[in-house]
């Protein structure tokens, strides 16, 4: 255990308190533990990865939880390749996802489905 000093007060305390004991100042979690955060074991930066690499699959969606809109993109690039639309709204629709995904990075528990 490593002694900090308070942010606001330069109070003396444990690092492992998430406010300091003296004035009260909550220490903001950093975004990259905030990213590693897991919501059902699952991680954002592993959805993310998935929509970057798969998401025309619909990857990112079945590991999300999101089965029907993922069988829904799936369907969309295979067996709609021939008429080629259905590729495009897929390819759109992994693109807003992964903004979507960017932009909840910090709150990771709006993007997958509760269990
Ligand atoms: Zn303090």
């Amino acid at each position: 255990m490593a002694m900090i000093f308070c942010r606001e007060c330069g109070y003396k305390h444990s690092d492992r308190a998430k406010a300091c004991p003296k004035c009260g100042y909550v220490y903001e979690e950093t975004l990259t533990k905030k990213a590693n955060k897991l919501v059902n074991g699952k991680s954002i930066v592993v959805y993310l990865i998935f929509c970057w690499f798969l998401g025309i699959l619909g990857a990112h969606r079945f590991y999300a939880g999101k089965n029907g809109s993922g069988l829904a993109m799936l369907l969309m690039s295979t067996v709609g390749f021939i008429l080629v639309v259905p590729v495009i709204i897929s390819a759109i629709w992994t693109l807003v996802d992964l903004i979507v995904g960017i932009c909840n990075i910090n709150t990771p528990e709006k993007i997958f489905v509760k269990k």
